[in-house]
């Protein structure tokens, strides 16, 4: 029956995979969109870590970045709107050997999936959660999101977006038992890739929030800093994300930043003079909720009975 052993092992010839082995259907996003980055980040995590792709699963909720699952070649869900973090939750909860990567907007997190989102963390299950920014729901055309700018025209706010848009870095850094929470832009690869396989390393739920190009509507948002390198704040310790030197002296503006800090990284996080990129906060040593939904998940049928029915008799009258 399904859920009910641990061992997994499927009776396959071992081989070596390559790139190809972790492609799916032709990516559909806008040319010059971030998402093709990212998508091609994980595929090649995927390939260097020799992730087996039947043991791999890409979860998603709805909206542009949620077709994810669609371009990876491993098992996907691409759930409803804003219901990505508990079906993600779900799968970690049976089946503790699959490699879990969930896909999820600004729209799709921030907003409908924003209870979901705040338990996933504090459930710290181990996977990989990506948010997906632009600031816009980019597959409805254009509404205003919970992250969009003050001011930015959208269908929803032909005349600028009316309030201040939520920082979903210095939100999660806030959240009980968040574990793992790290900033990247998709226009630069190379930190990308590095912040992102620090966060499949890290066993428990790894937030990454990619600061992701809309070339179709908010090209403008990350224009500057994409252009004036200067505008970025790039974090580096021992214990963060390790980018090639000459990668990291393409940012005039670096901070040393010890991410078990947690007061430092809300207060980096919150700064809106430069757009800080890095490993704000990690704790490796928080309770993880799958380590106790996965107890038992090897007892047998009629073990479970005697279980069940030594916990009933405890009310007996
Ligand atoms: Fe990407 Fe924006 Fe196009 Fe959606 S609308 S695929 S987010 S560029
Ligand atoms: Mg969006």
């Amino acid at each position: 029956m399904f859920g009910l052993k641990t061992d997994w092992s499927l009776d396959v010839l071992p081989r070596y995979f390559t790139l190809e082995d972790y492609e799916g259907g032709v990516a559909r996003w806008c040319p010059g969109c971030g998402d093709h980055g990212v998508l091609t980040a994980v595929q090649r995590i995927c390939r260097d870590e020799q992730l087996l792709p039947e043991k791999t699963v890409c979860v998603s909720g709805i909206g542009c970045s949620s077709r994810f699952p669609h371009y990876m070649k491993t098992y996907g869900f691409h759930g409803l709107h804003g219901r990505a973090l508990p079906v993600a939750c779900g799968v970690k909860a049976r089946r503790p050997d699959l490699h879990l990567w969930v896909a999820t907007g600004d729209g799709d997190c921030c907003s409908i999936g924003a209870a979901h989102w705040i338990h996933a963390v504090r459930y710290n299950m181990d996977m990989v959660v990506m948010l997906f920014d632009n600031n816009i729901y980019g597959l409805t055309k254009a509404q205003t999101s919970p992250t969009s700018h003050q001011g930015l025209k959208t269908n929803t706010h032909p005349h600028g977006a009316w309030l201040p848009p939520l920082n979903p870095t210095a939100a999660t850094i806030g959240f009980t038992n968040a574990s793992f929470v790290a900033q990247t832009v998709d226009w630069n690869p190379v930190h990308l890739h590095a912040t992102l396989e620090a966060a499949y390393h890290h066993k428990g739920l790894s937030f990454v929030r990619i600061l992701q190009r809309c070339p179709q509507y908010t090209a403008q948002v990350y224009e500057q800093a994409q252009q004036d390198p200067s505008l970025v704040l790039l974090l580096t310790h021992e214990k963060g994300i390790q980018v090639d030197p000459a990668v990291a002296r393409m940012y005039p503006n670096q901070m040393n930043h010890d991410p078990a800090d947690l007061k430092e990284a809300l207060a980096i996080a919150n700064r809106e003079d430069v757009l800080p990129i890095g490993l704000f906060f990690h704790d490796p040593n928080k309770p993880r909720y799958d380590e106790i939904s996965t107890r038992g998940l090897d007892m047998t049928v009629d073990e479970k009975l005697v279980a069940l029915n030594k916990e009933l008799d405890r009310f007996a009258i």
